[in-house]
């Protein structure tokens, strides 16, 4: 069964869209988190980034950074956060990937708080994690 996105993307569903191309779409996020906030979504269906070919990412990052910039000018936000939750335990609710931009007004309209672990940790633990993610490479 197709996903909300894809019915959104076929137009089943209305969306207010601010950008298309023939791999990308852009419309605005229904929850509005903060004046602005859109979504920009690869047209095929891939659940997550770990699915998504690295040059459609290098695409799809262009827009984000294109529509940044005009939601710059449209709205003058004091800052923007580019966010993507992967995963239910990152947050993802619509399973095929996308990525939202958060435009910015005030600190306080959203809190995101990263733990900092890193008085427990010893540099043997940073070279042991950087080792393994180079592995993988
Ligand atoms: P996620 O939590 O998966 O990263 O984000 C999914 C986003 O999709 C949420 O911010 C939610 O507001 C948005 N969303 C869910 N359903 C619809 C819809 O039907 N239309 C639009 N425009 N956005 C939606």
């Amino acid at each position: 069964m197709p996903n909300i996105f894809s019915k959104i993307i076929a137009k089943e569903i209305p969306a207010h869209f601010v950008y298309e191309d023939d791999y990308v779409v852009a419309f605005l996020d229904i929850s509005q988190a903060t004046k602005g906030h859109t979504l920009v979504v690869p047209k095929q269906e891939y659940t997550d980034i770990f699915e998504v070919p690295e040059e459609l990412s290098a695409h799809l990052f262009k827009v984000v950074t294109l529509l940044s910039k005009a939601i710059k000018k449209a709205f003058n936000p004091q800052g923007l956060n580019i966010l993507g939750n992967n995963g239910e335990a990152a947050g993802q609710t619509v399973f095929h990937f996308h990525l939202h931009i958060i435009p910015r007004y005030e600190k306080s309209e959203i809190t995101f708080s990263l733990k900092n672990n890193m008085g427990s940790l010893s540099t043997e633990d940073y070279r042991e994690r950087a080792k393994l993610i180079k592995a993988a490479l």
